[in-house]
């Protein structure tokens, strides 16, 4: 069963299948999403910027050299369904992701894989165009903040108050 909250970029979609994950005990968190720049600026949007700030300082949160996005590490951990220790997202703990929606990739709150989509009963269809929807419209905003930056902070650019600052003004 899937279920769907169209809220434009804090739309949420999510699966009763996550539950019994058939692909791994940590589910899709075994591959984080990276953060984008257009999920960066709607954290921000969303009051996160301090705790952006201090995620980054905690390494919980990491601004990979020369890319323009944040990468959210995996630590090696054990959960009750796998067998052996696995790696998995720093956010995950025993009963799911640990921070909320709106200080999570937007990948995080609208990807479901195509098992999900497939025991999606009535729900299947609109699922997957609002996932194409969601899809396209992130790419095409990530492209357009990526030439924003490249010429508001030609000499590169950290992930600072400064910059998290001018990245929520374009959410
Ligand atoms: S979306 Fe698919 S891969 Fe991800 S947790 Fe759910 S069932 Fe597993
Ligand atoms: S932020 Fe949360 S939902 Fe996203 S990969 Fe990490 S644990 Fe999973």
């Amino acid at each position: 069963m899937l279920r769907l909250q169209l809220a434009g970029a804090d739309t949420l979609l999510t699966s009763s299948l996550c539950s019994a994950c058939p692909h791994s005990a940590a589910g899709c968190c075994a591959a984080p999403p990276r953060v984008a720049l257009s999920d960066i600026a709607r954290i921000v949007a969303h009051g996160g910027r301090d705790w952006l700030l201090a995620e980054i300082a905690a390494s919980r949160l990491v601004a990979a050299p020369g890319h323009l996005w944040l990468v959210l590490p995996r630590t090696v951990r054990t959960m009750p369904a796998a067998a052996a220790p696995l790696s998995a997202c720093v956010y995950l703990g025993l009963m799911g992701c640990t921070i909320p929606h709106d200080r999570r990739s937007a990948t995080c709150n609208y990807y479901v894989c195509e098992d999900a989509l497939a025991h999606g009963g009535d729900g299947e269809a609109e699922a997957r165009r609002a996932l194409d929807e969601l899809v396209a419209s992130f790419t095409r905003r990530d492209a357009e903040l990526a030439r924003d930056v490249a010429t508001a902070w030609p000499e590169g650019h950290a992930f600072d108050a400064p910059f998290l600052d001018w990245l929520g003004a374009r959410a």
